[in-house]
Protein backbone atom coordinates (compact mmCIF):
# COMPACT_ATOMS: atom_id res chain seq x y z
CA UNK A 1 0.00 0.00 0.00
CA UNK A 2 1.42 3.94 -1.06
CA UNK A 3 0.74 5.25 2.31
CA UNK A 4 0.03 9.33 2.60
CA UNK A 5 1.28 10.31 5.83
CA UNK A 6 4.85 8.80 5.75
CA UNK A 7 6.58 11.41 3.60
CA UNK A 8 8.74 14.06 4.45
CA UNK A 9 6.83 16.45 2.73
CA UNK A 10 3.40 15.26 4.49
CA UNK A 11 5.43 15.33 8.24
CA UNK A 12 6.91 18.57 7.91
CA UNK A 13 3.81 20.35 6.41
CA UNK A 14 1.20 18.60 9.13
CA UNK A 15 3.19 19.78 11.96
CA UNK A 16 3.74 23.48 10.69
CA UNK A 17 -0.27 23.83 9.58
CA UNK A 18 -0.76 22.93 13.40
CA UNK A 19 1.94 25.15 14.97
CA UNK A 20 3.43 22.25 16.08
CA UNK A 21 6.82 20.97 16.71
CA UNK A 22 8.77 17.20 17.18
CA UNK A 23 8.24 17.00 21.01
CA UNK A 24 11.65 15.59 22.36
CA UNK A 25 11.02 14.73 25.86
CA UNK A 26 8.04 12.00 23.83
CA UNK A 27 11.13 11.21 21.54
CA UNK A 28 8.95 11.81 18.62
CA UNK A 29 11.23 11.15 15.55
CA UNK A 30 8.53 10.39 12.95
CA UNK A 31 9.00 8.19 10.22
CA UNK A 32 9.72 9.06 6.21
CA UNK A 33 9.92 6.40 4.57
CA UNK A 34 7.71 3.74 2.50
CA UNK A 35 9.27 1.08 2.32
CA UNK A 36 10.63 0.97 5.47
CA UNK A 37 7.04 1.08 6.89
CA UNK A 38 6.15 -1.87 4.65
CA UNK A 39 8.71 -3.89 5.83
CA UNK A 40 7.61 -3.37 9.03
CA UNK A 41 4.44 -4.24 8.79
CA UNK A 42 5.30 -7.26 6.63
CA UNK A 43 7.64 -8.46 9.55
CA UNK A 44 4.44 -8.59 11.33
CA UNK A 45 2.54 -11.06 8.98
CA UNK A 46 -0.60 -9.89 10.63
CA UNK A 47 -3.87 -10.59 8.83
CA UNK A 48 -7.33 -8.77 8.99
CA UNK A 49 -8.06 -11.96 11.76
CA UNK A 50 -5.28 -10.50 14.14
CA UNK A 51 -5.37 -7.15 16.19
CA UNK A 52 -2.72 -4.97 16.82
CA UNK A 53 -1.25 -3.14 19.60
CA UNK A 54 0.59 0.41 18.27
CA UNK A 55 2.81 2.48 20.93
CA UNK A 56 3.31 5.90 20.06
CA UNK A 57 1.24 6.21 16.09
CA UNK A 58 2.35 9.69 15.79
CA UNK A 59 0.99 11.10 13.08
CA UNK A 60 0.03 7.82 11.77
CA UNK A 61 2.54 6.49 9.07
CA UNK A 62 2.63 3.10 10.31
CA UNK A 63 -0.85 2.79 11.36
CA UNK A 64 -2.49 4.02 8.17
CA UNK A 65 -0.30 0.47 6.55
CA UNK A 66 -1.50 -1.24 9.80
CA UNK A 67 -5.12 -0.99 9.18
CA UNK A 68 -4.96 -1.59 5.80
CA UNK A 69 -3.92 -5.12 6.68
CA UNK A 70 -5.02 -5.86 9.83
CA UNK A 71 -8.77 -6.87 11.68
CA UNK A 72 -8.37 -3.75 14.29
CA UNK A 73 -5.26 -1.25 15.59
CA UNK A 74 -5.69 -0.18 18.91
CA UNK A 75 -3.12 2.68 19.14
CA UNK A 76 -1.78 4.55 22.85
CA UNK A 77 -0.33 7.55 22.13
CA UNK A 78 1.05 10.10 24.97
CA UNK A 79 1.00 13.74 23.04
CA UNK A 80 -2.74 15.09 23.20
CA UNK A 81 -1.72 17.28 20.61
CA UNK A 82 -1.47 14.42 18.36
CA UNK A 83 -4.77 12.78 18.72
CA UNK A 84 -7.20 15.20 17.02
CA UNK A 85 -4.56 14.88 14.17
CA UNK A 86 -4.57 11.33 13.78
CA UNK A 87 -8.14 10.83 14.08
CA UNK A 88 -8.28 13.17 11.30
CA UNK A 89 -5.45 11.48 9.14
CA UNK A 90 -7.02 8.44 10.03
CA UNK A 91 -11.07 8.79 9.29
CA UNK A 92 -10.70 6.32 6.81
CA UNK A 93 -10.17 3.29 8.57
CA UNK A 94 -13.12 2.40 11.34
CA UNK A 95 -11.10 -0.45 12.71
CA UNK A 96 -8.94 2.01 14.22
CA UNK A 97 -9.20 3.69 17.99
CA UNK A 98 -6.37 5.74 19.96
CA UNK A 99 -6.48 6.07 23.38
CA UNK A 100 -4.56 8.98 24.93
CA UNK A 101 -2.85 7.17 27.68
CA UNK A 102 1.08 6.56 29.06
CA UNK A 103 1.78 3.12 27.21
CA UNK A 104 3.59 2.37 30.80
CA UNK A 105 0.40 3.07 32.66
CA UNK A 106 -1.93 1.11 30.55
CA UNK A 107 -3.52 -2.05 32.23
CA UNK A 108 -2.77 -4.24 28.93
CA UNK A 109 -4.91 -7.06 30.10
CA UNK A 110 -8.17 -5.03 30.60
CA UNK A 111 -7.60 -3.11 27.14
CA UNK A 112 -7.02 -6.66 25.36
CA UNK A 113 -10.02 -8.07 26.99
CA UNK A 114 -12.40 -5.13 26.55
CA UNK A 115 -11.00 -3.99 23.28
CA UNK A 116 -9.36 -7.28 21.36
CA UNK A 117 -11.47 -10.25 22.32
CA UNK A 118 -12.47 -12.12 19.24
CA UNK A 119 -8.93 -11.42 17.28
CA UNK A 120 -6.93 -14.75 16.47
CA UNK A 121 -3.84 -13.60 17.65
CA UNK A 122 -2.61 -9.90 18.96
CA UNK A 123 0.57 -8.47 18.00
CA UNK A 124 1.99 -5.18 19.55
CA UNK A 125 4.03 -3.32 16.21
CA UNK A 126 5.74 -0.30 16.68
CA UNK A 127 8.05 2.75 16.19
CA UNK A 128 9.31 3.00 19.75
CA UNK A 129 9.69 5.93 21.70
CA UNK A 130 13.59 5.68 22.65
CA UNK A 131 13.93 6.78 25.85
CA UNK A 132 11.72 4.41 27.41
CA UNK A 133 12.35 0.94 25.19
CA UNK A 134 13.34 -1.35 27.96
CA UNK A 135 10.58 -0.31 30.24
CA UNK A 136 7.89 -0.84 27.69
CA UNK A 137 9.67 -4.35 26.38
CA UNK A 138 10.12 -5.80 29.72
CA UNK A 139 6.55 -4.29 30.92
CA UNK A 140 4.39 -5.85 28.33
CA UNK A 141 5.89 -9.05 28.45
CA UNK A 142 6.11 -9.70 32.56
CA UNK A 143 2.32 -8.41 32.58
CA UNK A 144 0.50 -10.37 29.99
CA UNK A 145 1.26 -13.11 27.91
CA UNK A 146 -1.87 -12.31 25.43
CA UNK A 147 0.32 -10.48 22.70
CA UNK A 148 2.07 -13.43 20.85
CA UNK A 149 4.07 -11.40 18.69
CA UNK A 150 6.45 -7.94 19.28
CA UNK A 151 7.99 -6.36 15.71
CA UNK A 152 9.20 -3.18 17.46
CA UNK A 153 11.72 -0.44 16.02
CA UNK A 154 14.42 0.56 18.80
CA UNK A 155 17.93 2.58 18.88
CA UNK A 156 20.78 -0.22 17.12
CA UNK A 157 22.59 -0.97 19.94
CA UNK A 158 19.76 -1.39 22.28
CA UNK A 159 18.36 -4.06 19.40
CA UNK A 160 21.24 -5.90 19.06
CA UNK A 161 21.60 -6.14 22.92
CA UNK A 162 18.01 -7.92 23.08
CA UNK A 163 19.30 -10.32 20.60
CA UNK A 164 22.98 -10.91 21.71
CA UNK A 165 23.93 -14.60 21.96
CA UNK A 166 26.11 -15.85 24.27
CA UNK A 167 29.75 -15.43 24.32
CA UNK A 168 29.30 -11.58 22.36
CA UNK A 169 29.90 -8.43 23.01
CA UNK A 170 26.05 -7.72 23.02
CA UNK A 171 24.67 -10.35 25.29
CA UNK A 172 23.75 -9.14 28.93
CA UNK A 173 21.06 -8.72 31.34
CA UNK A 174 18.34 -7.61 29.35
CA UNK A 175 19.03 -10.43 26.56
CA UNK A 176 18.28 -12.89 29.07
CA UNK A 177 15.36 -10.93 30.53
CA UNK A 178 13.73 -11.19 26.63
CA UNK A 179 15.25 -14.39 25.95
CA UNK A 180 13.68 -16.19 29.25
CA UNK A 181 9.86 -15.42 27.43
CA UNK A 182 10.73 -14.69 23.69
CA UNK A 183 13.18 -15.91 20.50
CA UNK A 184 14.35 -12.46 19.71
CA UNK A 185 15.54 -11.81 15.93
CA UNK A 186 16.70 -8.53 14.20
CA UNK A 187 15.31 -8.19 10.99
CA UNK A 188 16.93 -4.94 9.60
CA UNK A 189 18.47 -2.18 9.94
CA UNK A 190 17.30 1.53 9.66
CA UNK A 191 19.79 4.59 8.51
CA UNK A 192 19.08 7.56 10.78
CA UNK A 193 18.44 9.52 7.47
CA UNK A 194 14.61 8.50 7.13
CA UNK A 195 13.39 10.48 10.07
CA UNK A 196 12.17 13.69 10.91
CA UNK A 197 13.63 15.49 13.07
CA UNK A 198 16.60 13.12 12.43
CA UNK A 199 18.10 11.12 15.42
CA UNK A 200 21.65 10.89 16.33
CA UNK A 201 21.46 6.74 16.19
CA UNK A 202 20.35 4.51 13.57
CA UNK A 203 17.66 2.13 14.55
CA UNK A 204 16.60 -1.73 13.65
CA UNK A 205 13.91 -3.31 13.79
CA UNK A 206 13.20 -6.52 15.91
CA UNK A 207 10.96 -9.40 15.91
CA UNK A 208 10.15 -11.02 19.41
CA UNK A 209 7.65 -14.45 19.20
CA UNK A 210 6.38 -15.02 22.77
CA UNK A 211 7.00 -19.00 23.60
CA UNK A 212 3.66 -20.86 24.23
CA UNK A 213 5.49 -22.31 26.78
CA UNK A 214 8.75 -20.95 27.78
CA UNK A 215 12.14 -23.78 27.48
CA UNK A 216 13.05 -22.90 30.97
CA UNK A 217 10.69 -21.56 34.03
CA UNK A 218 12.49 -19.78 37.14
CA UNK A 219 10.59 -21.09 40.27
CA UNK A 220 10.77 -17.69 41.91
CA UNK A 221 11.14 -15.16 38.67
CA UNK A 222 11.86 -11.95 41.03
CA UNK A 223 15.08 -13.80 42.30
CA UNK A 224 15.85 -14.78 38.15
CA UNK A 225 15.59 -11.18 37.37
CA UNK A 226 17.38 -9.91 40.35
CA UNK A 227 19.82 -12.17 39.68
CA UNK A 228 20.77 -11.59 35.70
CA UNK A 229 21.48 -7.87 36.55
CA UNK A 230 23.58 -9.10 39.69
CA UNK A 231 25.78 -11.51 37.44
CA UNK A 232 26.14 -8.13 34.98
CA UNK A 233 27.21 -5.86 37.33
CA UNK A 234 30.41 -5.18 35.93
CA UNK A 235 31.19 -7.64 32.57
CA UNK A 236 34.75 -7.36 33.07
CA UNK A 237 34.81 -8.79 36.48
CA UNK A 238 34.50 -13.08 36.76
CA UNK A 239 30.58 -14.10 37.61
CA UNK A 240 32.30 -15.17 41.67
CA UNK A 241 33.29 -11.38 42.06
CA UNK A 242 29.93 -9.97 40.74
CA UNK A 243 27.70 -11.97 43.17
CA UNK A 244 30.47 -11.68 46.02
CA UNK A 245 29.09 -8.17 46.36
CA UNK A 246 25.37 -9.46 46.95
CA UNK A 247 25.60 -12.78 49.15
CA UNK A 248 27.68 -14.26 51.46
CA UNK A 249 30.81 -15.80 49.89
CA UNK A 250 30.78 -19.06 50.94
CA UNK A 251 27.12 -19.41 50.07
CA UNK A 252 28.53 -18.50 46.35
CA UNK A 253 31.32 -20.45 46.36
CA UNK A 254 28.97 -23.76 47.26
CA UNK A 255 26.27 -22.93 45.12
CA UNK A 256 28.63 -22.89 41.87
CA UNK A 257 30.16 -26.53 42.97
CA UNK A 258 26.95 -28.16 43.97
CA UNK A 259 25.74 -26.32 40.22
CA UNK A 260 29.24 -27.22 38.49
CA UNK A 261 29.80 -23.83 37.20
CA UNK A 262 33.29 -22.85 36.92
CA UNK A 263 33.49 -19.69 39.43
CA UNK A 264 36.30 -17.72 37.27
CA UNK A 265 33.81 -17.89 34.07
CA UNK A 266 32.69 -14.47 33.24
CA UNK A 267 29.07 -14.21 33.54
CA UNK A 268 28.72 -13.48 29.58
CA UNK A 269 29.60 -17.27 28.93
CA UNK A 270 27.18 -18.54 30.47
CA UNK A 271 23.28 -20.11 28.95
CA UNK A 272 19.99 -19.05 30.12
CA UNK A 273 19.65 -22.77 31.82
CA UNK A 274 22.27 -21.63 34.30
CA UNK A 275 21.01 -18.23 35.54
CA UNK A 276 17.90 -20.37 35.24
CA UNK A 277 19.84 -23.44 37.65
CA UNK A 278 21.55 -20.45 39.92
CA UNK A 279 18.06 -18.50 40.74
CA UNK A 280 16.33 -21.71 41.81
CA UNK A 281 19.33 -22.56 43.84
CA UNK A 282 18.95 -18.99 45.48
CA UNK A 283 15.60 -19.38 45.53
CA UNK A 284 15.83 -22.85 47.78
CA UNK A 285 18.54 -22.37 49.75
CA UNK A 286 18.31 -18.78 50.98
N1 LIG B 1 4.74 5.95 14.87
C1 LIG B 1 5.23 7.26 14.48
C2 LIG B 1 6.18 7.10 13.32
O1 LIG B 1 6.66 5.98 13.11
O2 LIG B 1 6.43 8.09 12.63
C3 LIG B 1 5.90 7.99 15.65
C4 LIG B 1 7.03 7.25 16.34
S1 LIG B 1 7.93 8.23 17.51
C5 LIG B 1 9.50 7.43 17.47
C6 LIG B 1 7.34 7.70 19.10
C7 LIG B 1 5.89 8.06 19.41
O3 LIG B 1 5.59 7.56 20.74
C8 LIG B 1 5.55 9.54 19.45
O4 LIG B 1 4.35 9.76 18.76
C9 LIG B 1 5.40 9.86 20.94
O5 LIG B 1 4.54 10.95 21.20
C10 LIG B 1 4.85 8.55 21.46
N2 LIG B 1 5.10 8.30 22.90
C11 LIG B 1 6.17 8.71 23.63
N3 LIG B 1 6.08 8.27 24.91
C12 LIG B 1 4.94 7.53 24.98
C13 LIG B 1 4.30 6.82 26.03
N4 LIG B 1 4.82 6.76 27.25
N5 LIG B 1 3.11 6.21 25.77
C14 LIG B 1 2.56 6.28 24.53
N6 LIG B 1 3.12 6.94 23.49
C15 LIG B 1 4.30 7.55 23.69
Amino acid sequence: MQGKIGSLSFVNKELEKNNLQAKKKFGQNFLTDQNILTSIVDVACATKEDAVIEIGPGLGALTEHLCSVCGFVLAYEIDKDLIPLLEKNLANFNNFKVINEDILKVDINKDIDELLSGYKNIYVVSNLPYYITTPIILGLLSQTNKIKRYVMMMQLEVADRICGKPSTKDYNALSLAVGYRALATKAFKVPRTVFVPQPNVDSAVIKLDVYDTPPVKAVDEDVFFKLIRECFTQRRKTLVNNLNLFYDKAFINKMLEDLNINPSVRAEALILEDFVKMSDYISQNK
